[in-house]
């Protein structure tokens, strides 16, 4: 296959060097090292992205404003082939080549709270410098990838048709989903508010989504398939549900689920630092929803998948969307539980909306 490709961007195959490289879910990912220069190549994941001309042409349109915007800024973007064309379709799929960051690194799990700070900041600084362009025009590269309402319908539906057994068996997680509604409601009195607006968003702030220095020092934030329109409590919220809590959502040892407080304040340090003067009153004062809303929608998504066989997240093993949804529920728990207390050494904008939860 890389004889096929590497030639369409003038590489000679027999003397470039390809691995397999790194750890993300979703894209074909390897290191292509040829005369001294390295790359990353992509085969871009066409069950996840219906569309991949949508995300090339979104990429040129970053990058063309970012280059203009901040010159210094690492904005790592495809190369464009000898074509032309920074998206390839070839017979084999489509494929991109990006430079390698030399002397980057990425962490797959986060141990130390400056991490978390730098990362946020990353991820911060990406919507900052380009708070001034105009988010929807960009293309949808998932279609309603965060929308809490919708996610929350497609649950009821499940209920609906569930699987008998599998019902009897989630009966009160599906009843603490519904007892905590008011977390829809809450997303759609922001998505409807005009001091909350759409903004570029990343949409994927897994840790593994930054490049680090040896010293970690943030780089940049890589892996720019999701950046779409959208609000920032998508970025802010998975950062929360990802960082604040040592172990993964498939820990099964629900003891191991709890919220490392000085995470939460990192996140907010980091983001804030680039965002302070970005984001509106309005806005700040949905910093701490943003962990609920991420993680009650991920619990809906397990439960809704489990109640329906599995057909979307598929399944290691038996209970195995039953147990996520469990590790997830049992997060947001932990997180309403001490929410007050994560956000007492905020400054006071950022202090939450007074928003009654169910318990
Ligand atoms: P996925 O969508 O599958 O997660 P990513 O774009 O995140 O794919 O790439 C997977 C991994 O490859 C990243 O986590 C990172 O370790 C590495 N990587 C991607 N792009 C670069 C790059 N330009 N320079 C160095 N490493 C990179
Ligand atoms: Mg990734
Ligand atoms: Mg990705």
């Amino acid at each position: 296959m890389f004889e096929n490709i590497l030639p369409l961007y003038g590489l000679n195959s027999d003397e470039t060097t390809v691995n397999l490289f790194g750890d993300g879910l979703i894209n074909h990912t390897w290191k292509v090292t040829a005369g001294g220069q390295s790359y990353i190549l992509q085969k871009v994941n066409t069950d996840v992205f219906k569309n991949p001309s949508d995300i090339d042409k979104n990429l040129c349109l970053l990058k063309d404003f970012l280059s203009k915007k901040d010159p210094d800024y690492l904005f790592v973007s495809p190369v464009k082939a000898l074509s032309g064309e920074s998206l390839l379709n070839t017979p084999s799929g489509y494929f991109r080549l990006s430079p390698f960051v030399e002397g980057s690194l990425s962490l797959n799990a986060l141990t130390k709270e400056d991490e978390a700070y730098e990362a946020a900041k990353q991820f911060g600084k990406f919507s900052s410098l380009l708070a001034d362009f105009d988010a929807e025009t960009l293309n949808i590269t998932i279609p309603d990838f965060h929308n809490l309402s919708l996610r929350y319908e497609q649950f009821k539906t499940a209920c609906a048709n569930a699987n008998p057994e599998r019902m009897e068996k989630a009966k009160q997680y599906v009843d603490f989903i519904n007892a905590h509604q008011d977390l829809v409601a809450t997303y759609l009195s922001i998505v409807d508010h005009k001091e909350v607006p759409l903004r570029v968003i990343h949409h994927d702030t897994k840790i593994n989504n930054v490049l680090f220095d040896k010293d970690y020092k943030g780089i940049c934030v890589i892996d720019l398939d999701t950046v779409m329109p959208g609000y920032f409590i998508s970025d802010v919220g998975d950062m929360m549900r990802t960082y604040l809590c040592a172990a993964t959502e498939e820990e099964t040892d629900l003891s191991k689920i709890s919220i490392r407080k000085e995470f939460f304040k990192a996140v907010y340090d980091g983001y804030m630092e680039e965002m302070q003067d970005v984001l509106t009153d309005t806005e700040k004062q949905y910093f701490s929803y943003a962990g609920k809303f991420i993680i009650y929608m991920q619990a809906i998504r397990f439960l809704a998948d489990y109640l329906q066989n599995d057909i979307y997240y598929g399944a290691k093993y038996e209970d195995h969307n039953f147990n996520r949804a469990i590790n997830q529920i049992t997060l947001l728990k932990e997180y309403i539980k001490i929410e007050k207390e994560l956000t007492a050494p905020l400054s006071s904008s950022a202090e939450p909306h007074n928003q009654q939860h169910a318990q």
